[in-house]
């Protein structure tokens, strides 16, 4: 499995963009940056869309990616998540107000986008890939996944607090290669991070505890750029050769 990072920040500003990546090519795992970094060609690539919530530097692109590769390509998009995530982004940013439904263009027959709704711990088979979706804790409903291809496994926490079940679930996979959490705020704003449904750099660390097998590499997202500094210092503090923080352009080879 190849993951590239588009973006990994928990905020956008000049050089930091948000959460999206890039697997095997043609599946984004969130879409907070794709368009401003994959060229048209690459766009055209894309066949699945896999989202954790609905918040806004998770989503932005979905819009500006059905909008470019409509007319130009055979064939639709699936945009997968949770039954309560599709129904939001229809309701309010697919409403043909705030964007055009591109669940209906350019025909009601042969749209670019289509919803594909996961449940809990049901796997779906995309492509290569084989998707779980597992509900973690944030402060709207949000779904972390585990992805796996013939080479293994990954974790992907999406935006999260303190949250048990994923890591439960991905206990299971005797194939796990690659953990990707979030931790968004450095240690001194663990309040923040607590009301909105975030880890600090300590709190990752304890959620990373909750996995058995304590060599699985960890790769760090979803940092608030105005803290990077710090995070990064934190994390450094923590002595662990498996925890790496991830960059834009970063491409991790399961
Ligand atoms: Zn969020
Ligand atoms: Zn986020």
């Amino acid at each position: 499995m190849k993951l590239k990072v588009l973006g990994c920040y928990g905020a956008e500003m000049p050089g930091y963009k948000t959460s999206g990546f890039l697997i095997n090519d043609d599946t984004l795992l969130d879409a907070g940056t794709v368009v401003s970094v994959l060229s048209v060609e690459e766009q055209l690539k894309i066949n699945n869309i896999i989202i954790t919530h609905t918040h806004l530097d998770h989503i932005k692109d979905i819009q500006f990616l059905a909008d470019n590769v409509t007319g130009k390509r055979n064939g639709h998009i699936n945009l997968i998540s949770a039954h309560g995530v599709l129904d939001i982004l229809r309701a309010n940013i697919l409403n043909n107000i705030i964007w055009p439904d591109f669940t209906t263009i350019p025909s009601m027959n042969g749209p670019i986008l289509k919803f594909l709704p996961v449940r809990g711990k049901e796997e779906l088979s995309i492509g290569s890939l084989t998707v779980k979706p597992v509900r973690v804790n944030h402060t709207v409903e949000a779904t972390g996944y585990i992805i796996k291809d013939k080479d293994g496994a990954i974790v992907y926490t999406g935006d999260t607090g303190r949250t048990d079940w994923i890591w439960e679930v991905a206990e299971q996979e005797d194939n796990l290669k690659a953990i990707f959490i979030e931790a968004s705020f450095p240690n001194s704003m663990a309040e923040l991070a607590d009301i909105s449904g975030h880890l600090t750099v300590n709190g990752m660390a304890e959620e990373l505890k909750k996995v058995g097998d304590k060599k699985i590499p960890a790769y760090v997202f979803h940092m608030k750029p105005q803290y990077l500094d710090i995070i990064e210092k934190e994390i450094a503090q923590l002595n662990s050769k498996r925890i790496h923080v991830l960059k834009q352009g970063d491409v991790i080879q399961i």
